[in-house]
């Protein structure tokens, strides 16, 4: 079970999930501050274009421009004339009027009378406008029509808002005034019912010029087409110069205000638009992201192509519906992610091909996981510095194309990898003879020379081979590195890796770093109880040596030991075991402990002179009684039975030391070898011990060995006791003592103390 916190780290170590991390969250900061209006206020605008309307001609401007003025030849005109102006509309036809001005403060009072006497006569039928002033919190209506026009007129909001660089303009549905709600003169034009808060975007791609316009004058004078107005709302806009009531309109350039107003108003008739922000792309867009960032090189060209496609299209047609989508978030998401996997594909790519030659790396092969079946071959060209070294400029990937070229004239199929001097590839050619006929063909080739860039040039190589696909890849490619290099030393075109010879060479590199680990406290000793049966008492510990490897791990025992042995080099490692056993012992003891310390001895150094004095000197220095320690020897074909031998071991037994016979019953012992053996204990086998609960054979020979032993007086342990069962039975046939992993494994010296009983006085301590 992995922990969520182990996820998110495992997660967060991965460079595609950050990348689309990293996109989302500037999607989502673009979207939760808005920053992206201005290019969604372009886009949206451009998408205008697409869609160019006519107006619906059902409203109507009187323009109030410069025109009229002129005409008149006044600044503005008066409450009087608009007043003139309502009755000829009227006349007309007009459904409503709407002013496209506040009218807050007083003309004259006479005028303000006259239009107020004019709104009385058209009960519903006109329009004042109320909006902010324009220093004012923008917010709320602060500038409302004198109250002489407002009892007998209605309010409509003027107000409007800018986005940011005035890209565009949107209105609000109803405006905030002194005495509650006004609604917008475009909510008022679309007869809109219930008003909702919030504003809305206009659509922009109803043609301003389409809409019908009239002079304020030529309305005046009723000199405009009758049917012009019949019917139909009417805004008075003042739009002379001097009014300065222009904007910006998207894609249209700068228009009078109450052309905003008419686009505004058709747009609610047509229905209001939804808007649905920006999170639905942004969610799209970080799923689809989110597949092609997780799986290798899918945001390829095409896929964004289709991104943009989907992505793109998609408002053009919902625009048709008023359905109103941001994209710009979404398109952060996609841009970052992009961005970010386009350099990551060429960090990558920077590591898994040769710069210099274009060819995959090595370390291409290396992290790739496919097996590779067949014979892995290493090329090394010998003279490869020299080659380059003689021309001016880099011919390396000249020199890579030729050499790759050669290859594949007789193996066609060869992925090759390029590394410096060595070319590595897997051979196509499944029967390795075919392959060494090929790499002594290639060699012939060759020496004929091959040309670079004009110049003839002598090129020397040596082939490796490996042949042994069952191998993880890393260690093929080892394998054949080695090859080649042995093949340029011995002076081989082919040198074919052997398996059993390197495990030596193997062995000889693990050997040489067996003392420098010894030294650096990589090898340790591992202690593993050995209880009495009569007192169920720990009366001692085997002292195992353990070897933890920093890049290997862990070391099995019997492998080095036995490289060691073969070497001759055991002595080292058993005086290291000695040394520590003895301190271990003596501590333990100390501490009241009845305790004796075994430690495994190799037959071969009971041919060592030396070894009695070896270990005496240790127990000197740990003050460690030598009946204490207990020797285990194990009978082996290293194990002679000279007198020699013989001597040693009485040697040992004199200066008050214990031995052991080791894994008895596996060699060649017998009763008379048991007799002849000066030693105070056997050990049987675990082999033997492991499984005499349900083997009768096994129960016999264990029954008869303890038989045998106690027949001259010696104690016998059994090793291996894995179940409370077979300490039970061992129990009931009189073995003395039992070791194994169901009192408990060998431990580290800190763990196996813990196991000792609480400190007893003993006539030791
Ligand atoms: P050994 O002398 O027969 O040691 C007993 C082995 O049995 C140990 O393996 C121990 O871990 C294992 N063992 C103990 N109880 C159980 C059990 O209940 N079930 C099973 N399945 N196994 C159990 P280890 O430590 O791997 O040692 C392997 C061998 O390496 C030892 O066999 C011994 O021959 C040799 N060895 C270990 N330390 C030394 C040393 O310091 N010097 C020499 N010369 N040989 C050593
Ligand atoms: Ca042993
Ligand atoms: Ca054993």
């Amino acid at each position: 079970m992995t922990s969520p916190r182990d996820f998110a780290r495992r997660l967060w170590r991965s460079r595609r999930f950050r990348i689309l991390f990293s996109a989302v969250a500037a999607g989502l900061f673009c979207g939760v501050t808005m920053i992206g209006i201005p290019i969604e206020d372009l886009l949206i605008g451009t998408r205008t274009v697409l869609r160019r309307q006519p107006a619906d001609q059902d409203i109507v401007v009187v323009k109030l421009d410069d025109n009229t003025l002129r005409d008149l030849d006044v600044d503005d005109v008066t409450r009087t004339d608009d007043g003139h102006l309502v009755d000829s509309l009227v006349v007309l036809g007009a459904k409503r009027i709407f002013f496209d001005r506040t009218y807050h403060f007083s003309q004259t009072p006479g005028e303000d009378r006259d239009f107020a006497r004019t709104l009385a006569k058209y009960p519903g039928k006109v329009f004042l406008g109320a909006r902010a002033a324009p220093d004012d919190d923008y917010e709320e209506i602060s500038l409302f029509p004198s109250k002489a026009f407002t009892d007998r007129a209605g309010v409509v909001s003027l107000m409007g808002f800018n986005h940011p660089f005035k890209l565009s303009v949107s209105f609000p549905f109803r405006s905030k005034g002194p005495d509650g709600y006004v609604p917008s003169m475009s909510a008022k034009l679309a007869d809109m019912e219930t008003l909702p808060g919030g504003i809305f975007r206009p659509d922009y791609s109803i043609d301003a010029s389409s809409i019908p316009q009239f002079d304020y004058v030529d309305a005046l004078r009723r000199k405009i087409p009758a049917d012009a107005v019949r019917g139909k709302d009417v805004i008075v806009a003042p739009t002379a110069i001097t009014f300065s009531d222009f904007h910006e309109m998207p894609m249209q350039g700068y228009l009078p205000g109450a052309l905003f107003q008419v686009i505004a108003a058709q747009t609610l008739k047509t229905g209001v638009p939804v808007k649905l922000g920006w999170t639905p792309a942004l969610l799209l867009v970080t799923a689809i992201v989110g597949l092609g960032v997780t799986r290798r090189r899918v945001l390829t060209p095409w896929s964004i192509a289709g991104l943009v496609a989907i992505v793109g299209a998609a408002p053009v047609i919902l625009d048709f519906y008023r359905v109103e989508l941001e994209l710009v978030p979404a398109m952060v998401v996609a841009g970052v992610a992009i961005f970010r996997s386009r350099s990551l594909e060429k960090v990558e790519k920077a590591t898994s091909v040769n710069q210099a030659s274009g060819l995959p790396s090595l370390q291409a092969l290396r992290t790739s996981s496919a097996k590779v079946p067949g014979n892995l071959v290493a090329l090394k060209i010998r003279n490869y510095g020299a080659i380059l070294g003689n021309f001016a400029e880099s011919v390396e990937a000249e020199l890579a194309e030729e050499v790759a070229r050669r290859i594949r004239i007789s193996d066609a199929g060869a992925v090759i990898y390029h590394e410096g001097d060595v070319f590595l590839w897997t051979s196509a050619l499944r029967d390795p003879v075919d392959t060494l006929d090929h790499l002594e063909g290639l060699h012939r080739i060759v020496q004929n020379g091959i040309r670079i860039e004009g110049r003839e040039i002598d090129l020397s190589f040596n082939c490796g081979v490996d042949k042994d696909d069952q191998r993880l890849l890393a260690t093929r490619i080892a394998n054949v590195l080695q090859a080649a290099e042995r093949a340029v030393r011995d002076d081989e075109i082919v040198h074919v890796h052997d398996t059993e010879r390197d495990e030596a060479q193997f062995e000889i590199s693990l050997l040489s770093a067996l003392d420098r680990s010894i030294d650096n406290g990589e090898v340790w000793v591992a202690y593993q109880p050995k209880v009495d049966l009569k007192t169920n008492r720990i009366k001692g510990a085997e002292a195992l040596v353990r070897w933890t490897h920093p890049e290997r791990g862990f070391i099995p025992p019997d492998h080095f030991i036995r490289i060691a042995e073969e070497y001759h080099r055991i002595e080292r490692l058993t005086q290291f075991v000695l040394n520590e056993a003895a301190k271990a012992a003596a501590s333990i003891i100390a501490q009241g402990h009845d305790f004796a310390i075994s430690v495994n001895i190799s037959a071969q150094l009971l041919r060592n002179a030396g070894l009695p004095g070896m270990i005496l000197g240790v127990l000197e220095a740990h003050r460690l009684p030598p009946e204490r320690m207990i020797l285990e020897i194990t009978e082996t074909d290293k194990f002679d039975r000279s007198e020699k031998t013989f001597q040693m071991m009485q040697e040992l037994v004199g200066s008050g030391l214990q031995l052991s016979i080791d894994d008895f019953g596996t060699g060649n012992a017998t009763i008379d070898y048991l007799r002849y053996m000066p030693a105070r204990e056997v050990k049987i086998d675990k082999s033997f011990i492991q499984h005499m609960d349900t083997n009768p054979e096994d129960l016999s020979l264990v029954q008869s060995i303890i038989e045998m032993a106690h027949s001259i007086n010696r104690r016998v342990v059994a090793e291996g006791v894995e179940t409370e069962h077979v300490m039970g039975m061992l129990r009931d046939l009189q073995c003395d003592m039992i070791q194994g992993y169901y009192i408990s494994k060998p431990v580290k010296l800190e763990e196996f103390v813990t196991l000792l009983p609480q400190p007893r006085m003993s006539e030791y301590g």
